[in-house]
């Protein structure tokens, strides 16, 4: 009774998630050029991220899980479709780590794995880059139509749009680049590369 015997099987999962997450944070590494053994947890970015307030996990503890190779949390998380790109974190580090780039290849590994990112961050990015496709430039007016139209919040801040068309934040007509052929250009290219299954 009360053997403490490990069963060969549970120590071939062990060895099997151990060297799972060990190649996923070496994935990550190499995507990104960003080494996660250079972050020595001080805390900054977390300090300054400005979308911190929503986040589940701080842009420092993503770093500390990534250490750690704690693969479905940090895929599961919200933080890594929070994240903005903002790059502030990435100017207060003192050890340069450039935190923005690993939250894009946590993403896109996110995506290739088929866990769904949070449906109205995706539907507001695909949104957004139709914009861009489309003229070159976010079309503010259309990105806010779509949005509540397709996320079924039909009124959603309905009130702040005739202040933000009085102060000419937004405007009602699309406006196109003059070389939208370039931005296209750029599409077309992104798209090779990633049937090539490149991401950078
Ligand atoms: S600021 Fe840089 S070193 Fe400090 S916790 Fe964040 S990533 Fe790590
Ligand atoms: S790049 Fe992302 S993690 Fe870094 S400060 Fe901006 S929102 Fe936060």
């Amino acid at each position: 009774m009360g053997s403490k015997t490990v069963k060969k099987s549970n120590l071939v999962n062990i060895s099997t998630l151990f060297t799972e997450s060990r190649s996923f944070v070496a994935m990550v590494r190499q995507e990104s050029g960003v080494d996660e053994k250079d972050c020595y947890q001080c805390g900054k970015c977390s300090a300054g991220c400005p979308l911190a307030f929503d986040m589940d996990y701080m842009p420092r503890e993503i770093m500390r899980m990534l250490q750690l190779g704690m693969v479905d949390d940090i895929l599961h998380s919200h933080t890594i479709w929070l994240c903005s790109h903002c790059i502030t974190c990435y100017s207060r580090c003192p050890r340069s780590v450039d935190l923005p780039r690993i939250m894009d290849t946590l993403r896109l590994e996110a995506i290739k794995r088929g866990h769904a990112p949070e449906k109205q961050i995706k539907l507001f990015g695909d949104l957004f880059l139709w914009s861009v496709r489309q003229f070159g430039r976010v079309f503010e007016m259309g990105l806010i139509m779509g949005f509540n139209l397709k996320s079924g919040q039909f009124f959603k801040d309905i009130m702040l749009g005739p202040a933000m068309l009085l102060n000419r934040k937004i405007s009602l007509l699309p406006h196109k680049i003059a070389d939208g052929g370039a931005v296209k250009e750029i599409f077309d290219r992104t798209k090779e590369m990633e049937r090539e299954g490149g991401h950078s």
